[in-house]
């Protein structure tokens, strides 16, 4: 099966047809910088990750576009309020928005474009609709003639009639028609503007994508996305200025990410129920987060709350653990000629799934699946001594880790990754580490004096508190239960 991509356009899956072989063009729209992202963007932006990831993973030559939206109401709105200026605000947010896309693991996109850099390109389109007919300059302001393009609402299929009789011209803004859109605002005391032929002012917010997927990607390209809220009106109205500007489809392929809920609740500031990426990760390793986030269809709802995010890192810490012991069981064991196609069997099916709208969720089942078996051959009777079973494993535990990079999981060393898991897990319960190891101390000393009983009782005393002891040759660990 070859890749097959749900087109929100059409509201489908389509087979995957680039408009040039081999060769795709995605455009991300990304952040408004004026303060920290949450997890909203960080589903966002590791859905489109391992998106471009997979692509490339597939043999494509990928180009990815996330831009900056450096210039906005909230970043001129918040610098006003703490006294500085909006590019000095913009500036540190997007640093900050680089440090957390670091920590979860995110790779580098093709290009990140500010929107500040591309005013000239701005403006070439508002000229170029304006000579079109398409969009008019009024009180130094520039708006976008809705009703002249037939296609508008294309995306979201939205109806027209409905909409026109809710809307509201806002004062100040002096439209033909209240559905009509700015393409160019006309500078405010206080405001970041540049020159244009319409007086000095800034973009509005749509066109700059419009200006930067075209300078970066071309007039068409393959891949649009974003999170499911910019289908209307962002998304339909880049599609406006870029299609009535150029003449030429726009996207191929719309993609859309679903919401993110927190304990069954829209998130909201008003809520109180939101979280920044740095609150998170200040409980939970960014990989927990990554794996709790593919772990859901990237269209689906998630619903994101401690139960899950800890059910998430027990689920991670299954893999970490199979992939520890498989790398125990076959080291120092000789090599062998004997053939395994376990691997080739996982990476079929995992591409299987990915290639089903990049079925991540899938796709992570059949790795555990793998592991589940690596589990399985490793307890089987002298396993050491079976060189085609240690083949298996070998060929097993190469194919999820190589599998795992897809998604940007297993990145870590398995044992530090279980340590730092056990610990964490101990903030549930009523035990410390230094605890635990004290009993472990003391158990160790009464089988020594042969007193069984207190042996067993501190056994059974750990397990009520919810941790098993591990007795091996080397000593006893303990892991959560
Ligand atoms: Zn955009």
């Amino acid at each position: 099966m070859s890749l097959r991509v749900y087109n929100t356009m059409s509201g489908r899956k389509e087979d995957f047809q680039p408009l040039v072989p081999n060769k795709v063009g995605m455009y991300v729209c990304g952040v408004t910088v004026y303060d920290y992202c949450h997890i909203g963007h960080a589903r966002a932006n590791i859905v489109f990750d391992i998106i471009y990831r997979y692509l490339q993973f597939t043999g494509f030559d990928v180009t990815y576009v996330r831009n900056y939206t450096d210039v906005d109401d909230k970043i001129i709105n918040r610098a006003n309020e703490r006294g500085i200026d909006s590019k000095t605000l913009a500036e540190e947010f997007i640093t900050a928005f680089n440090e957390d896309m670091d920590t979860l693991g995110l790779a580098k996109p093709t290009h990140e474009p500010r929107a500040t850099d591309y005013i000239k390109e701005i403006i070439a389109i508002c000229n170029t609709l304006i000579d079109k007919g398409m969009a008019y300059a009024s009180g130094g302001d520039v708006y976008y003639r809705v009703d002249k393009f037939d296609d508008y609402l294309k995306l979201s299929k939205r109806n027209m009639e409905e909409m026109q009789a809710g809307a509201r011209i806002t004062p100040g803004e002096q439209k033909e028609n209240p559905m009509d859109f700015a393409l160019w605002k006309g500078a405010k005391p206080d405001e970041p503007s540049w020159e244009s032929p319409w007086g000095p002012g800034r973009p509005g917010w749509h066109i700059e994508c419009s200006a930067m997927s075209s300078s970066l990607l071309g007039e068409s390209f393959d891949i649009h996305g974003g999170g499911r809220d910019l289908i209307f009106p962002h998304h339909e109205n880049e599609i406006a200025q870029s299609e009535a500007a150029n003449g030429k489809p726009f996207a191929k392929y719309w993609m859309h990410n679903g919401f993110v809920n927190v304990n069954q609740e829209k998130m909201s500031k008003s809520l109180g129920n939101f979280f920044t990426i740095r609150d998170i990760v200040e409980k939970y390793d960014p990989e927990v987060v990554r794996f709790f986030i593919l772990t859901a269809h990237y269209r689906s709802p998630i619903d994101f709350s401690d139960g899950n995010l800890e059910d998430s890192a027990s689920g991670l810490s299954r893999f970490y653990e199979a992939l520890q012991a498989a790398a125990e069981a076959v080291d120092g064991v000789a090599e062998s000629d004997q053939k395994s196609e376990l691997g080739a069997e996982l990476d079929a099916k995992f591409r299987e799934a990915m290639d089903d709208d990049f079925n991540s969720a899938l796709a992570i089942g059949h790795l555990f699946e793998g592991v589940r078996t690596m589990n399985r051959l490793i307890s089987e009777k002298k396993f050491r001594k079976k060189a085609d079973l240690v083949a298996q494993v070998r060929d097993l535990h190469a194919t999820v880790l190589k599998l795992g990079d897809v998604l940007g999981l297993f990145k870590s060393e398995p044992k530090a990754w279980l340590e730092q898991f056990k610990l964490a897990g101990l903030r549930n319960l009523d035990i410390s580490a230094d605890q635990i190891d004290q009993l472990i101390a003391e158990r160790l000393q009464a089988r020594k004096d042969k007193n069984f009983a207190r042996s067993d009782e501190i056994r059974d005393e750990l397990d009520a508190a919810g941790i098993i002891l591990l007795d091996s040759r080397e000593g006893t660990s303990w892991k959560l239960k």
